[in-house]
């Protein structure tokens, strides 16, 4: 069986026993690179039955490196694209289900116009606007960051759930805006 780099969006081949290639374990903190080893037990691979600590682990050593990725500038062999990589896609379209049944959960199956996604997004535009106004001035910092994470958490969440009511595909959604802000960006003259 053919055994790929756990990094998001990879595809190298490398031995079983091994979590990513050389490329992309480089970029796991060194203390990092040292629990996945200490959680490691041999011949897991070959079981299939790594531990939840080793588990943990991996999942933490994925995110370091996804974020570190994210810094970089986009080199050979690092792309990521949603619309590409079934994978990617496959987890994407994953987590967007999950956020979907747990929006269903709160508002059960009552849905919204467009009209009424309107007149929503227009009072967290006004939320935000009010931030972005007063700021860290008029609030402490933690509650300013608390407001901040709650407005655009609620976009993300109420933005899947009103696909849903419209009878969208939240993936086809998301390539038509990845091919707009492509275009986009691709328009505008260089500096
Ligand atoms: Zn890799």
């Amino acid at each position: 069986m053919i055994h790929v780099c756990h990094a998001i969006g990879c595809n190298v081949q490398v031995r079983p026993q091994l979590l990513m290639c050389l490329k992309h374990w480089r970029l796991i903190p060194r203390d990092l690179q040292r629990a996945v080893w200490a959680a490691y037990v041999p011949g897991q691979e070959i079981r299939k039955d790594p531990t939840d600590e080793y588990l943990d682990v991996q999942r933490a050593a994925v995110e370091a490196v996804a974020r570190k990725v994210d810094g970089m500038t986009q080199h050979e062999g690092m792309e990521i694209d949603i619309r590409k990589h079934k994978h990617v896609r496959a987890d994407v379209a994953a987590g967007i289900a999950a956020l979907r049944v747990q929006g269903r959960q709160i508002w059960g199956s009552t849905r919204h116009t467009l009209p009424e996604i309107v007149l929503r997004l227009t009072i967290v535009a006004g939320d935000l606007a009010r931030l972005a106004r007063d700021g860290e001035a008029a609030l402490d910092v933690g509650e300013y960051t608390r407001s901040l994470k709650k407005e655009l958490g609620n976009i993300l969440l109420s933005t899947i759930r009103w696909i849903d009511d419209l009878g969208l595909d939240p993936l086809e959604c998301l390539d038509r805006a990845i091919e707009a802000q492509e275009r986009f960006t691709k328009s505008r003259r260089p500096r």
